[in-house]
């Protein structure tokens, strides 16, 4: 447990801070604090390689990859400055019989708890609309990154946001069934694992609280015949070797139709191989160390089982300590833990498909529903076919990516409720419904 860590007693006065301030900032309602939202993002570029090496140094991305998530945050603060008026406008209905107007009204203390996979980004993408909305805000964030998650709470403070507004809720994952049975708690967004998803959606439950959940994914790269390898290739190392294979929406499963399967794995294998692996703060790194040994440990394990099964390692498979090799495994079949579990780590999983129908039952066969990419030339026909896929997003010639415009989230397994745009923003807020007689 790291140094910083609350008890529960230490935790509850947090939580009443932050419920003096919504109270104070409600009196004034509809004031939004777009500037200092907007000085955010200025603060987040401004120390972009003071936050990005602490990101490394306590997650072990590439330092690259962190500048890109600092400045991915910064853009969350301009997107959502720029918007939030015209997200969270009134709406006026009139009949000839009555006037009425739907309104967004905050709900009051909003918890948090995020993972270490993208420290920044994932409490920005939420804290940002959230707190636009009207709300404050606790968040727990993983214990494997205590100083992302301080910083976090000191850069609100400097941009100008009143103490209570963001506060950093260090504190142990047992108390926090305590935090949201809290009356002044008013609903949770979670981000992480199926267990800790379900654990805390059946405490807000019992409590008739509100989740947000977004949880794993085990996304399929579909590559038809007529795709152009000249840009799926590129788009396919990323999907699935960026922060060392560590994201939900990574793409996991690679269908490939039977004429292109052996050029693209040909192509897939000789840019698998120029990954180099090694320390995060080495500019020549492109890929570092996975965030925890035990992950990379369950990782190992996953390949070593599907490995017994008859899966063949086709590029890597060996692992040293938090260090796993970007690794290609062929053989699968729809029983192995690589294929039926989520692989949050560098492993791609490759199959030969005869089919675009082939692939979508097989895209379909998991008990996640983030996401997909389909890469062909005939976008018409996917479109004719994106109905077929249980996900929250198709991605048709590209990788599944988050962008503060779009919506985010998923189906089954993968969770419910949606984050960014303005479906993320209309997600914690009273919708009030106004009538004038
Ligand atoms: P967890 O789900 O355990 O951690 C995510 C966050 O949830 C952390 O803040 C963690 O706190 C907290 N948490 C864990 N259990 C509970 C609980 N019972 N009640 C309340 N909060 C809880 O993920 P792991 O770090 O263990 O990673 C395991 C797997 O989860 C990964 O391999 C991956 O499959 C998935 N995952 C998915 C992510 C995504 O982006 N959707 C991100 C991270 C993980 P603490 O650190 O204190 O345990």
């Amino acid at each position: 447990m790291p140094d910083n860590y609350l008890n529960i007693q230490q935790a509850l006065q947090k939580i009443e801070l932050a419920n003096e301030v919504f109270l104070k900032k409600k009196a004034s309602f509809p004031i939004r604090p777009i500037e200092k939202v907007r000085k955010v993002g200025e603060i987040l570029l401004a120390r972009k390689e003071e936050f990005g090496r602490v990101i490394t140094e306590e997650m072990g991305k590439a330092l690259y990859e962190s500048y890109a998530e600092i400045e991915k945050s910064a853009l969350n603060c301009t997107f959502y400055a720029d918007h939030c008026e015209e997200f969270l406008a009134d709406r006026s209905y009139s009949t000839d019989k009555y006037d009425a107007l739907v309104r967004y009204e905050p709900l009051g203390v909003i918890l948090g708890v995020m993972p270490w996979n993208f420290p920044f980004w994932q409490a920005f993408r939420f804290a940002i609309p959230t707190i636009l909305a009207g709300n404050t805000i606790v968040l727990k964030h993983a214990s494997n990154v205590p100083k992302s998650a301080q910083l976090i709470e000191d850069i609100f403070l400097e941009a100008g946001f009143e103490p209570g507004t963001y506060l950093n809720l260090p504190l142990e994952s047992r108390h926090i069934e305590e935090v949201l049975n809290h009356p002044y708690v008013k609903a949770v967004s979670l981000t992480g694992s199926e267990k800790a998803g379900s654990s805390v959606a059946e405490i807000a439950g019992r409590n008739i609280k509100k989740s947000v959940l977004e949880l794993g994914g085990s996304n399929a790269f579909i590559v038809l015949d007529d795709a152009d390898l000249s840009i799926t290739v590129d788009r396919a190392i990323d999907a699935r070797f960026r922060n060392a294979g560590q994201s939900c929406i990574a793409a996991k499963r690679f269908l490939v139709q039977e004429g292109i399967y052996e050029e693209f794995l040909s192509k897939f294998s000789e840019r698998v191989k120029e990954i180099k692996l090694g320390d995060p703060f080495d500019p020549t790194t492109t890929m570092g160390p996975m965030s925890r040994e035990d992950l990379a440990e369950e990782l190992e394990n996953q390949v070593t089982k599907s490995v017994e099964m008859g899966a063949k390692v086709l590029v890597g498979g060996n692992r040293n300590g938090a260090y796993f090799e970007p690794t290609i495994l062929t053989d699968i079949t729809t029983e192995m833990p690589v294929f039926k579990e989520e692989t949050f780590g560098p492993v791609a999983v490759i199959m030969k498909v005869n089919s675009l129908e082939e692939s979508i039952q097989l895209s379909n066969l998991t008990s996640f529903g983030l996401g997909v990419s389909i890469f062909s030339k005939n976008v018409n026909l996917l479109k004719e076919n994106i109905h077929l896929f249980e996900e929250g997003a198709v991605f048709l010639n590209q990788m599944v990516r988050s962008d503060p415009a779009l919506p985010f989230g998923g189906v089954k397994k993968s969770g419910f409720g949606r984050e960014l745009s303005e479906e993320g923003i209309r997600e914690f807020v009273n919708t009030k419904t106004v009538f004038i007689a």
